[in-house]
């Protein structure tokens, strides 16, 4: 049986606005162990609420957990971190998981996200040995926020549409030899991305990992979907990442799995 705590409360000791559009909030937690695996994320649940949003641990260290948060127009933890005075604030965190999984032999990764992928990507680039490229859509400019020793191309996000890195993905050359591919965003793209690689390039799923982070909608997003049991459940199942992001996309609300 396990007696590791699942959820934990965290403080907010700071938030420092790195860009107009993340905010970095530095959280002072006990208890809390990192699995290691660069892409990790937790459930944060903020004052006030009940439903989660997950967040990658952009570094962990001696009882601080830093997380680095994008404002979006609208949004329930937006709404809360815009805040100066979220300092101070008691939130919940949900125990760690991490997907980054690349094969013994990859020589090389690849790297594709927009800003809310930008911590786990630079978290990734920070730890690997393996010659890294990444294409970063963002907005805000952070020079300095990914490790020099990538290969970064930095693009403009296309106006009046969410992204378009599914078009970018298509268009790029890749690197000779087996090696990993890593994308993250919002949930469409990377469903086109996933047909591409399966179907055009013919990967095989251990080659890549694809997550959809987010759900273009009109408002706030009334579902919080927990990739943490989904992740299991599949690999439990022995499905490939593939098919497991595959079902956490297709997963249901969870307040309208319980109506
Ligand atoms: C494993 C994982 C790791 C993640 N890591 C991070 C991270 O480190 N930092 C981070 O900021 N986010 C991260 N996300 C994404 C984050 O959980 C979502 O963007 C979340 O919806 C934001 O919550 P919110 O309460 O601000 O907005 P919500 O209430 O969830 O949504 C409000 C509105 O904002 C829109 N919206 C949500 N995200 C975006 C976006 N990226 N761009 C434009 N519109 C958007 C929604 O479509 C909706 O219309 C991660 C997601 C996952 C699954």
């Amino acid at each position: 049986m396990s007696t590791r705590a699942s959820q934990f409360s965290a403080r907010v000791e700071r938030r420092d606005e790195l860009s107009p559009h993340l905010v970095r909030l530095t959280l002072s937690t006990e208890g809390f162990a990192s699995t290691g695996v660069p892409d990790e994320w937790v459930g944060l649940v903020v004052p006030g609420q009940f439903q989660s949003r997950y967040y990658t641990v952009r570094s962990y260290a001696d009882d601080e957990l830093v997380v680095d948060v994008v404002r979006h127009e609208i949004g329930l933890v937006t709404e809360w971190v815009v805040r100066e005075d979220c300092v101070g604030s008691t939130l919940t965190i949900t125990e760690p998981k991490g997907s980054f999984d690349p094969p013994a032999d990859a020589g090389w990764l690849m790297l594709v996200g927009d800003l809310t992928a930008l911590p786990a990507m630079a978290r990734i680039a920070e730890t690997t040995e393996l010659p890294t490229r990444i294409w970063a859509e963002v907005a805000d400019a952070l020079p300095d926020y990914l490790p020099a020793t990538a290969d970064v191309t930095w693009l403009d996000p296309p106006p009046g549409e969410h992204s378009r890195l599914a078009e970018v993905v298509e268009t790029v050359a890749w690197p000779e030899g087996p090696g990993y591919f890593w994308m993250a965003g919002e949930s469409a793209q990377m469903r086109a991305i996933r047909k591409h690689l399966m179907r055009d390039r013919r990967l095989p799923s251990s080659a890549y990992d694809v997550m959809g982070y987010w759900r273009a909608s009109s408002g706030r997003q009334p579902r919080a979907v927990d990739p943490g049991p989904i992740w299991r459940a599949g690999k439990a199942q022995g499905l490939s990442d593939d098919e497991i992001w595959a079902k956490y996309d297709a997963a249901p609300d969870e307040h309208e799995a319980r109506a």
